[in-house]
Protein backbone atom coordinates (compact mmCIF):
# COMPACT_ATOMS: atom_id res chain seq x y z
CA UNK A 1 0.00 0.00 0.00
CA UNK A 2 1.22 3.95 -0.76
CA UNK A 3 0.37 5.56 2.46
CA UNK A 4 1.73 8.77 1.14
CA UNK A 5 -0.40 8.69 -2.03
CA UNK A 6 -3.65 7.76 0.23
CA UNK A 7 -3.00 11.10 1.76
CA UNK A 8 -3.09 13.25 -1.58
CA UNK A 9 -6.44 13.57 -1.83
CA UNK A 10 -7.17 14.32 1.10
CA UNK A 11 -4.31 17.53 0.93
CA UNK A 12 -6.53 20.41 0.18
CA UNK A 13 -9.31 19.11 2.94
CA UNK A 14 -6.83 18.74 5.54
CA UNK A 15 -5.48 22.11 4.99
CA UNK A 16 -8.91 23.76 5.06
CA UNK A 17 -9.96 22.03 8.82
CA UNK A 18 -6.65 22.75 9.79
CA UNK A 19 -6.57 26.68 9.25
CA UNK A 20 -10.44 26.49 10.84
CA UNK A 21 -9.04 25.16 13.82
CA UNK A 22 -5.85 27.40 14.25
CA UNK A 23 -8.28 30.86 13.21
CA UNK A 24 -9.57 29.72 17.07
CA UNK A 25 -7.55 31.43 19.14
CA UNK A 26 -7.49 28.87 21.89
CA UNK A 27 -5.43 30.47 24.41
CA UNK A 28 -6.18 29.40 28.49
CA UNK A 29 -7.88 32.42 29.72
CA UNK A 30 -8.07 32.00 33.34
CA UNK A 31 -10.69 35.41 34.05
CA UNK A 32 -13.13 33.57 31.76
CA UNK A 33 -13.27 30.30 33.73
CA UNK A 34 -16.59 28.40 34.41
CA UNK A 35 -18.41 25.00 34.60
CA UNK A 36 -19.20 26.15 31.00
CA UNK A 37 -15.74 27.28 29.60
CA UNK A 38 -13.00 25.52 32.39
CA UNK A 39 -10.13 27.19 31.01
CA UNK A 40 -11.85 29.84 29.16
CA UNK A 41 -14.07 29.90 25.75
CA UNK A 42 -11.36 29.59 23.09
CA UNK A 43 -10.20 26.00 24.45
CA UNK A 44 -13.82 24.86 24.54
CA UNK A 45 -14.39 26.31 20.65
CA UNK A 46 -11.77 24.44 19.47
CA UNK A 47 -13.04 21.37 21.45
CA UNK A 48 -16.45 21.78 19.50
CA UNK A 49 -14.63 22.26 16.67
CA UNK A 50 -13.42 19.05 16.53
CA UNK A 51 -16.73 17.43 17.60
CA UNK A 52 -17.93 18.95 14.53
CA UNK A 53 -15.24 17.85 12.32
CA UNK A 54 -16.44 14.36 13.73
CA UNK A 55 -20.12 14.68 13.21
CA UNK A 56 -19.73 16.12 9.37
CA UNK A 57 -17.55 12.40 9.16
CA UNK A 58 -19.92 10.45 10.98
CA UNK A 59 -18.17 9.69 13.96
CA UNK A 60 -19.32 9.52 17.52
CA UNK A 61 -17.85 12.02 19.99
CA UNK A 62 -17.80 12.25 23.93
CA UNK A 63 -17.66 15.63 25.38
CA UNK A 64 -16.26 15.23 29.41
CA UNK A 65 -17.29 18.54 31.12
CA UNK A 66 -15.97 20.70 28.24
CA UNK A 67 -12.43 20.25 29.15
CA UNK A 68 -11.58 17.30 26.96
CA UNK A 69 -13.18 14.37 24.73
CA UNK A 70 -12.89 12.04 22.18
CA UNK A 71 -13.75 11.31 18.80
CA UNK A 72 -14.47 7.13 18.44
CA UNK A 73 -13.00 5.46 15.78
CA UNK A 74 -12.48 1.52 14.74
CA UNK A 75 -13.89 -1.47 16.23
CA UNK A 76 -12.72 -4.14 18.56
CA UNK A 77 -12.18 -5.03 22.09
CA UNK A 78 -8.61 -3.61 23.03
CA UNK A 79 -8.42 0.21 22.62
CA UNK A 80 -5.55 2.29 20.87
CA UNK A 81 -5.67 6.11 22.12
CA UNK A 82 -4.24 8.98 20.13
CA UNK A 83 -3.76 11.68 22.58
CA UNK A 84 -4.09 15.10 21.45
CA UNK A 85 -4.82 18.94 22.25
CA UNK A 86 -6.35 21.72 20.88
CA UNK A 87 -5.17 24.63 23.88
CA UNK A 88 -1.74 26.64 22.49
CA UNK A 89 0.20 28.91 23.89
CA UNK A 90 0.04 33.10 23.99
CA UNK A 91 0.98 34.31 20.90
CA UNK A 92 3.71 36.88 22.35
CA UNK A 93 4.91 39.82 20.13
CA UNK A 94 6.76 40.28 17.17
CA UNK A 95 4.75 38.00 14.51
CA UNK A 96 4.85 38.69 11.26
CA UNK A 97 1.37 38.05 10.56
CA UNK A 98 -1.92 37.79 12.74
CA UNK A 99 -1.05 34.78 14.63
CA UNK A 100 -5.05 33.12 14.71
CA UNK A 101 -5.47 34.21 10.96
CA UNK A 102 -3.66 31.05 9.55
CA UNK A 103 -1.83 32.26 6.39
CA UNK A 104 -0.97 29.75 3.58
CA UNK A 105 1.79 30.17 1.24
CA UNK A 106 2.50 27.49 -1.41
CA UNK A 107 4.59 25.08 1.62
CA UNK A 108 3.44 25.86 4.68
CA UNK A 109 0.85 27.05 6.68
CA UNK A 110 1.58 30.06 9.53
CA UNK A 111 -0.41 30.37 12.77
CA UNK A 112 0.21 29.87 16.33
CA UNK A 113 -1.02 26.17 16.79
CA UNK A 114 0.41 25.33 13.54
CA UNK A 115 3.48 22.43 14.73
CA UNK A 116 2.27 22.60 18.50
CA UNK A 117 -0.19 20.66 18.64
CA UNK A 118 -3.05 21.32 16.35
CA UNK A 119 -1.26 20.41 13.06
CA UNK A 120 -0.29 17.10 14.62
CA UNK A 121 -4.19 16.52 15.43
CA UNK A 122 -5.19 16.83 11.87
CA UNK A 123 -3.12 14.39 10.81
CA UNK A 124 -3.75 12.27 13.15
CA UNK A 125 -7.19 12.78 12.60
CA UNK A 126 -7.23 12.31 9.50
CA UNK A 127 -4.94 9.29 9.54
CA UNK A 128 -7.86 7.58 10.76
CA UNK A 129 -10.17 9.14 8.74
CA UNK A 130 -9.05 7.94 5.79
CA UNK A 131 -8.77 4.52 7.16
CA UNK A 132 -12.55 4.36 7.72
CA UNK A 133 -12.94 5.91 4.35
CA UNK A 134 -11.43 2.77 2.49
CA UNK A 135 -13.74 0.27 4.95
CA UNK A 136 -10.78 -1.18 6.65
CA UNK A 137 -11.16 -3.94 9.12
CA UNK A 138 -9.99 -2.78 12.21
CA UNK A 139 -9.24 -5.12 15.16
CA UNK A 140 -8.89 -2.06 17.71
CA UNK A 141 -11.03 0.53 18.47
CA UNK A 142 -9.51 4.03 18.44
CA UNK A 143 -10.21 6.71 21.12
CA UNK A 144 -8.78 10.35 19.86
CA UNK A 145 -8.75 12.34 22.61
CA UNK A 146 -8.88 15.79 22.61
CA UNK A 147 -7.28 17.65 25.41
CA UNK A 148 -8.04 21.33 25.86
CA UNK A 149 -5.29 22.48 29.15
CA UNK A 150 -2.30 20.79 27.82
CA UNK A 151 -0.29 23.86 27.79
CA UNK A 152 -1.19 24.36 31.23
CA UNK A 153 -1.74 22.31 34.39
CA UNK A 154 -3.12 19.24 32.57
CA UNK A 155 -6.49 19.77 33.85
CA UNK A 156 -7.34 17.83 31.14
CA UNK A 157 -6.01 14.61 31.03
CA UNK A 158 -6.67 14.66 34.56
CA UNK A 159 -10.33 15.27 34.82
CA UNK A 160 -10.59 12.62 31.55
CA UNK A 161 -9.16 9.62 33.21
CA UNK A 162 -10.90 10.51 36.40
CA UNK A 163 -13.95 8.46 34.95
CA UNK A 164 -13.54 7.65 30.96
CA UNK A 165 -11.57 4.17 29.82
CA UNK A 166 -7.47 3.94 29.50
CA UNK A 167 -6.14 2.69 26.37
CA UNK A 168 -4.07 -0.25 26.10
CA UNK A 169 -1.88 1.37 23.99
CA UNK A 170 -1.42 4.75 22.98
CA UNK A 171 0.57 7.70 21.37
CA UNK A 172 0.42 11.55 21.60
CA UNK A 173 1.40 13.06 18.76
CA UNK A 174 2.64 16.47 20.83
CA UNK A 175 6.66 16.26 20.47
CA UNK A 176 9.51 14.45 17.65
CA UNK A 177 9.89 11.67 15.58
CA UNK A 178 10.59 8.90 15.85
CA UNK A 179 9.81 8.23 19.04
CA UNK A 180 10.45 9.10 22.75
CA UNK A 181 9.67 5.75 24.71
CA UNK A 182 10.96 6.76 28.22
CA UNK A 183 10.78 10.51 30.31
CA UNK A 184 12.34 10.81 33.81
CA UNK A 185 10.57 10.97 36.60
CA UNK A 186 10.30 15.43 37.47
CA UNK A 187 9.91 16.77 40.88
CA UNK A 188 10.43 19.85 42.29
CA UNK A 189 11.31 20.43 45.71
CA UNK A 190 12.34 23.46 48.62
CA UNK A 191 15.27 22.84 51.05
CA UNK A 192 13.95 25.64 53.95
CA UNK A 193 15.94 26.87 56.39
CA UNK A 194 13.68 26.82 59.21
CA UNK A 195 16.23 27.76 62.54
CA UNK A 196 16.30 31.10 63.77
CA UNK A 197 18.76 30.67 66.23
CA UNK A 198 20.18 34.86 67.32
CA UNK A 199 23.59 35.88 66.29
CA UNK A 200 25.78 36.23 69.23
CA UNK A 201 28.94 37.01 67.64
CA UNK A 202 29.16 40.17 65.69
CA UNK A 203 30.11 39.24 62.10
CA UNK A 204 32.25 40.82 59.53
CA UNK A 205 29.70 40.45 56.73
CA UNK A 206 25.71 40.17 57.26
CA UNK A 207 23.87 39.02 54.66
CA UNK A 208 20.77 40.89 54.13
CA UNK A 209 19.71 39.23 50.92
CA UNK A 210 20.16 36.70 48.19
CA UNK A 211 18.07 36.06 45.33
CA UNK A 212 18.52 34.04 41.72
CA UNK A 213 16.35 32.49 39.27
CA UNK A 214 12.25 32.32 39.50
CA UNK A 215 11.76 28.98 37.63
CA UNK A 216 12.95 25.33 39.31
CA UNK A 217 13.42 24.11 35.80
CA UNK A 218 15.88 26.60 34.43
CA UNK A 219 19.19 27.56 35.41
CA UNK A 220 19.19 30.95 37.03
CA UNK A 221 22.02 33.13 34.79
CA UNK A 222 21.56 36.32 37.22
CA UNK A 223 22.31 36.22 40.94
CA UNK A 224 22.33 39.51 43.27
CA UNK A 225 23.34 39.57 47.14
CA UNK A 226 22.90 42.51 49.70
CA UNK A 227 25.53 42.89 52.21
CA UNK A 228 26.30 44.82 55.66
CA UNK A 229 29.91 45.06 55.62
CA UNK A 230 31.43 45.98 59.10
CA UNK A 231 34.98 45.18 59.05
CA UNK A 232 37.65 44.79 55.66
CA UNK A 233 35.18 46.53 52.83
CA UNK A 234 38.51 46.50 50.66
CA UNK A 235 39.46 42.64 51.36
CA UNK A 236 35.97 41.82 50.49
CA UNK A 237 36.03 43.70 47.47
CA UNK A 238 38.89 42.19 46.93
CA UNK A 239 38.31 38.61 47.23
CA UNK A 240 35.23 39.08 44.99
CA UNK A 241 37.23 40.26 42.44
CA UNK A 242 39.53 37.29 42.62
CA UNK A 243 36.48 35.20 42.98
CA UNK A 244 35.44 36.36 39.23
CA UNK A 245 38.79 35.86 38.03
CA UNK A 246 39.23 32.59 39.15
CA UNK A 247 36.06 31.24 37.78
CA UNK A 248 35.87 33.50 34.47
CA UNK A 249 32.68 34.73 35.57
CA UNK A 250 31.27 38.23 34.94
CA UNK A 251 29.75 40.29 37.77
CA UNK A 252 29.98 43.44 39.49
CA UNK A 253 30.26 44.91 43.59
CA UNK A 254 28.49 47.91 44.02
CA UNK A 255 28.58 50.01 47.46
CA UNK A 256 25.53 51.95 48.48
CA UNK A 257 25.55 53.98 51.35
CA UNK A 258 26.72 51.71 53.35
CA UNK A 259 25.86 48.29 52.12
CA UNK A 260 27.56 46.44 49.83
CA UNK A 261 25.88 44.59 46.50
CA UNK A 262 26.96 41.65 44.81
CA UNK A 263 26.18 40.63 41.35
CA UNK A 264 27.25 37.46 38.90
CA UNK A 265 25.88 36.47 35.77
CA UNK A 266 25.20 33.05 34.35
CA UNK A 267 24.45 31.15 31.89
CA UNK A 268 20.89 30.02 31.92
CA UNK A 269 19.65 26.72 30.31
CA UNK A 270 16.75 24.36 30.22
CA UNK A 271 17.00 22.59 34.20
CA UNK A 272 17.06 18.86 32.35
CA UNK A 273 20.97 19.24 31.80
CA UNK A 274 22.23 21.99 34.01
CA UNK A 275 25.62 20.44 33.54
CA UNK A 276 25.72 23.02 30.36
CA UNK A 277 24.66 26.37 32.26
CA UNK A 278 26.43 28.24 34.60
CA UNK A 279 24.24 28.97 37.76
CA UNK A 280 24.75 32.37 38.89
CA UNK A 281 23.28 31.71 41.93
CA UNK A 282 25.66 28.63 42.96
CA UNK A 283 28.44 30.48 42.29
CA UNK A 284 27.36 33.53 44.40
CA UNK A 285 26.61 31.01 47.38
CA UNK A 286 30.02 28.96 46.96
CA UNK A 287 32.21 32.70 46.92
CA UNK A 288 29.63 34.02 50.05
CA UNK A 289 30.26 30.36 51.65
CA UNK A 290 34.32 31.73 52.21
CA UNK A 291 33.32 35.10 54.31
CA UNK A 292 33.11 35.43 57.68
CA UNK A 293 28.92 35.69 57.61
CA UNK A 294 26.45 35.86 60.56
CA UNK A 295 25.73 32.62 61.28
CA UNK A 296 22.12 32.37 59.97
CA UNK A 297 23.96 33.31 56.73
CA UNK A 298 26.76 30.98 57.41
CA UNK A 299 24.47 27.76 57.88
CA UNK A 300 22.41 28.85 54.71
CA UNK A 301 25.25 28.96 51.98
CA UNK A 302 27.52 26.03 53.59
CA UNK A 303 24.26 24.10 52.95
CA UNK A 304 24.25 25.18 49.57
CA UNK A 305 28.46 24.74 49.45
CA UNK A 306 28.25 21.23 50.30
CA UNK A 307 25.18 19.27 48.81
CA UNK A 308 24.43 21.46 45.87
CA UNK A 309 26.99 23.84 44.22
CA UNK A 310 28.34 22.07 40.99
CA UNK A 311 26.43 18.95 41.59
CA UNK A 312 24.42 18.44 38.69
CA UNK A 313 23.83 15.21 38.86
CA UNK A 314 23.14 14.74 42.88
CA UNK A 315 26.82 13.28 43.68
CA UNK A 316 27.06 15.67 46.74
CA UNK A 317 23.20 15.06 48.03
CA UNK A 318 24.86 11.28 47.93
CA UNK A 319 21.91 10.61 45.01
CA UNK A 320 23.47 9.90 41.93
CA UNK A 321 22.09 7.47 39.90
CA UNK A 322 22.49 6.04 36.55
CA UNK A 323 20.01 4.01 33.93
CA UNK A 324 21.45 2.54 31.04
CA UNK A 325 18.72 3.79 28.86
CA UNK A 326 17.71 6.80 30.69
CA UNK A 327 20.49 8.40 31.40
CA UNK A 328 21.94 10.29 34.91
CA UNK A 329 19.20 11.92 37.68
CA UNK A 330 20.09 15.39 37.07
CA UNK A 331 19.30 18.09 39.94
CA UNK A 332 18.95 22.11 38.78
CA UNK A 333 18.94 24.64 41.39
CA UNK A 334 16.74 26.80 39.97
CA UNK A 335 15.30 29.27 42.82
CA UNK A 336 17.49 30.82 45.68
CA UNK A 337 16.29 33.01 47.67
CA UNK A 338 17.43 34.37 51.28
CA UNK A 339 16.79 37.38 53.44
CA UNK A 340 18.11 38.11 57.28
CA UNK A 341 14.33 38.32 58.67
CA UNK A 342 12.90 34.62 56.72
CA UNK A 343 16.10 32.54 56.35
CA UNK A 344 16.89 31.09 52.87
CA UNK A 345 15.63 28.60 50.50
CA UNK A 346 16.77 25.95 47.86
CA UNK A 347 14.27 25.47 45.16
CA UNK A 348 15.42 22.25 43.14
CA UNK A 349 14.83 20.41 39.97
CA UNK A 350 15.33 16.51 40.04
CA UNK A 351 15.17 14.41 37.53
CA UNK A 352 15.50 10.76 37.75
CA UNK A 353 15.66 7.38 35.55
CA UNK A 354 13.64 4.02 36.24
CA UNK A 355 15.00 2.33 39.14
CA UNK A 356 16.01 5.43 41.49
CA UNK A 357 13.87 5.27 44.49
CA UNK A 358 12.64 8.79 44.68
CA UNK A 359 10.39 9.02 47.93
CA UNK A 360 13.15 6.93 50.12
CA UNK A 361 16.10 8.74 48.93
CA UNK A 362 14.16 11.91 49.75
CA UNK A 363 13.48 10.84 53.32
CA UNK A 364 17.03 10.29 53.74
CA UNK A 365 18.17 13.56 52.76
CA UNK A 366 15.81 14.98 54.96
CA UNK A 367 17.13 13.71 57.99
CA UNK A 368 20.71 14.29 57.05
CA UNK A 369 20.04 18.06 56.60
CA UNK A 370 17.31 18.47 59.28
CA UNK A 371 20.40 18.23 62.51
CA UNK A 372 21.63 21.62 60.19
CA UNK A 373 18.33 23.23 60.92
CA UNK A 374 16.65 22.52 57.40
CA UNK A 375 13.36 20.85 56.20
CA UNK A 376 11.98 20.02 52.86
CA UNK A 377 8.82 20.18 51.29
CA UNK A 378 8.09 18.38 48.14
CA UNK A 379 6.14 20.27 45.32
CA UNK A 380 5.80 18.12 43.02
CA UNK A 381 6.31 14.23 42.04
CA UNK A 382 5.86 12.64 38.67
CA UNK A 383 6.89 8.96 38.37
CA UNK A 384 9.35 7.82 35.76
CA UNK A 385 7.24 7.46 32.46
CA UNK A 386 8.89 3.90 30.58
CA UNK A 387 7.79 1.59 27.23
CA UNK A 388 9.89 -0.94 26.54
CA UNK A 389 11.70 -0.49 22.91
CA UNK A 390 11.63 -3.70 21.98
CA UNK A 391 7.65 -4.15 22.49
CA UNK A 392 6.13 -4.65 19.23
CA UNK A 393 3.86 -1.66 19.82
CA UNK A 394 6.91 0.43 19.25
CA UNK A 395 8.28 -1.82 16.38
CA UNK A 396 4.77 -1.15 14.64
CA UNK A 397 5.44 2.73 15.00
CA UNK A 398 9.03 2.69 14.29
CA UNK A 399 8.85 0.42 10.76
CA UNK A 400 5.96 3.16 9.74
CA UNK A 401 8.40 5.93 10.60
CA UNK A 402 11.57 4.30 8.69
CA UNK A 403 9.33 2.89 5.90
CA UNK A 404 7.53 6.67 5.42
CA UNK A 405 11.23 8.42 6.17
CA UNK A 406 14.18 5.91 5.49
CA UNK A 407 15.40 7.67 8.82
CA UNK A 408 16.95 4.71 10.94
CA UNK A 409 17.13 6.84 13.89
CA UNK A 410 16.57 4.69 17.07
CA UNK A 411 13.69 5.73 19.71
CA UNK A 412 14.97 7.78 22.42
CA UNK A 413 14.12 9.04 26.37
CA UNK A 414 14.68 12.72 27.40
CA UNK A 415 14.37 14.18 30.68
CA UNK A 416 11.20 16.12 29.89
CA UNK A 417 8.28 15.41 30.31
CA UNK A 418 5.80 15.12 27.10
CA UNK A 419 2.00 14.92 26.89
CA UNK A 420 2.42 10.68 26.51
CA UNK A 421 3.29 10.29 30.15
CA UNK A 422 -0.73 10.35 30.62
CA UNK A 423 -1.10 7.18 28.93
CA UNK A 424 -0.03 3.91 31.09
CA UNK A 425 1.18 2.67 27.87
CA UNK A 426 1.78 5.54 25.49
CA UNK A 427 4.70 6.85 23.51
CA UNK A 428 5.39 10.08 22.33
CA UNK A 429 5.12 10.09 18.60
CA UNK A 430 6.15 12.75 16.23
CA UNK A 431 5.39 15.37 14.82
CA UNK A 432 8.36 16.98 14.64
CA UNK A 433 10.83 15.74 11.96
CA UNK A 434 14.75 15.46 12.40
CA UNK A 435 14.77 18.63 10.13
CA UNK A 436 11.62 20.57 11.00
CA UNK A 437 12.64 24.12 12.35
CA UNK A 438 11.33 23.84 15.88
CA UNK A 439 8.84 27.13 16.36
CA UNK A 440 7.18 25.32 19.30
CA UNK A 441 5.84 28.36 21.41
CA UNK A 442 7.66 31.15 19.58
CA UNK A 443 6.70 33.57 17.12
CA UNK A 444 5.81 32.83 13.46
CA UNK A 445 5.17 29.35 14.05
CA UNK A 446 4.92 27.58 10.84
CA UNK A 447 3.87 23.85 9.74
CA UNK A 448 5.08 22.80 6.16
CA UNK A 449 2.56 21.23 4.29
CA UNK A 450 4.96 18.52 3.38
CA UNK A 451 5.82 17.74 6.64
CA UNK A 452 1.88 17.68 8.04
CA UNK A 453 1.24 15.05 4.81
CA UNK A 454 4.51 12.98 5.74
CA UNK A 455 3.02 13.05 9.31
CA UNK A 456 -0.54 11.79 7.59
CA UNK A 457 0.95 8.81 6.07
CA UNK A 458 3.10 7.76 8.94
CA UNK A 459 0.52 7.67 11.34
CA UNK A 460 -2.03 6.14 8.66
CA UNK A 461 0.80 3.49 8.27
CA UNK A 462 1.05 2.85 12.38
CA UNK A 463 -2.63 3.02 12.99
CA UNK A 464 -3.01 0.19 10.42
CA UNK A 465 -0.34 -1.71 11.61
CA UNK A 466 -1.65 -1.46 14.86
CA UNK A 467 -5.24 -1.50 14.72
CA UNK A 468 -5.76 -3.02 11.45
CA UNK A 469 -3.10 -5.91 10.42
CA UNK A 470 -3.36 -8.83 13.37
ZN1 LIG B 1 1.89 20.33 22.92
Amino acid sequence: MNWREQVAEYEQAMVEDLKGLLAINSVRDDSLMSKETPVGPGPREALEYMYKLAERDGFKHVDVDHIAGRIEMGKGSELFGILCHVDVVPPGSGWDTDPFNPVETEDKIIARGTLDDKGPTIAAYYAVKILEDMNVDFKQRIHLIVGTDEESGWMCTDRYFQTEEMPNLGIAPDADFPLIHGEKGLTTFDIIQNSSKEDVTAPEVELKALNAGERYNMVPDFAEAKLAVREKMDFVLQSFDNYLHDHQLTGKATVVSGSLLLQIEGKSVHGMDPSIGVNAGMFLVNFLNTLSLDEKAKAFVALGDRYLFESHFGEKMNMAFEDAEMGRLTTNIGVISYTDIDGGHYGVNLRYPTGFDFTTEIAGFTDQIKEQGFDIVVNTHQEPHYVDKNDPFIGKLLTAYRNQTGDMTEPYTIGGGTYARNLEKGVAFGAMFKDSVDLMHQKNEYMTKKQLFDATAIYLEAIHAVCVED
